[in-house]
């Protein structure tokens, strides 16, 4: 059987990264990150990446996919499992493309989860995040306008892209976690995907 993949969209601070977390709890997937996979190699002593990482992260711009997509795919191998959300990936052309050349005969896309959230309410929850000291380079308002931009002319095509297709399950990020997570619930729900079973 083909890994099996969820993609998690949504503007920055939108919750996708809450939100993977309480999914990879309660059911059988694990939660990747493109983000993460990217912070953690540009922190990798002897990364040839690490600068060009740092600078696209801090301007929020998109590293090039051959990059991402070959830490996805090596988080997926390592991880011995079978059922993937990746979260803030696919997020333009380039990453749609790369992926679907590198990865789409090897993997079985089931359908893309993506978190609405009006522009001031992310803002304000990334700038929230980064007083509380996320430690995050790109968790102010320089980096924030910039991301943004770059969601809305990058990463919304591709989610049209990917909705054309039948393929989006469109979940309001506007409320509390718990509430945001039972809707979450209600999608996993209707696609037969079941809580793992507690041992
Ligand atoms: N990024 C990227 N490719 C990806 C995912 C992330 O280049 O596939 C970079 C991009 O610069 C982005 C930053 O990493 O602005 C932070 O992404 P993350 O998903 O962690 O932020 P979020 O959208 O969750 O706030
Ligand atoms: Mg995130």
């Amino acid at each position: 059987m083909l890994p099996e993949v969820v993609f998690v969209l949504g503007a920055p601070g939108a919750g996708k990264g809450t939100q993977c977390s309480f999914i990879a709890k309660e059911y059988d997937f694990v939660h990747l990150s493109a983000g993460d996979l990217l912070r953690e190699e540009r922190q990798r002593p002897g990364s040839e990446y690490g600068e060009m990482i740092e600078e696209k992260i801090r301007n929020g711009q998109i590293v090039p996919v051959e990059v991402t997509c070959s830490l996805i795919h090596k988080a997926m191998m390592n991880s011995g499992k079978s059922r993937f959300l990746i979260d803030g990936f696919p997020r333009n052309k380039d990453n749609l493309e790369g992926w679907e050349r590198a990865m789409s005969d090897k993997t079985k896309l089931l359908f893309i989860l993506f978190f609405e959230c009006s522009r001031d309410l992310c803002t304000e929850r990334c700038l929230g995040r980064g007083a509380a000291g996320s430690g995050r380079s790109d968790d102010n308002l320089e980096s924030l306008q910039k991301r943004f931009n770059t969601y809305l002319h990058d990463t919304m095509p591709i989610i049209k892209h990917y909705d054309r297709k039948g393929l989006v399950r469109k979940i309001n990020a506007e409320v509390c976690p718990e509430d945001v997570f039972d809707c979450v619930k209600k999608v996993f729900r209707e696609a037969g995907l079941e809580k793992r079973i507690a041992n």
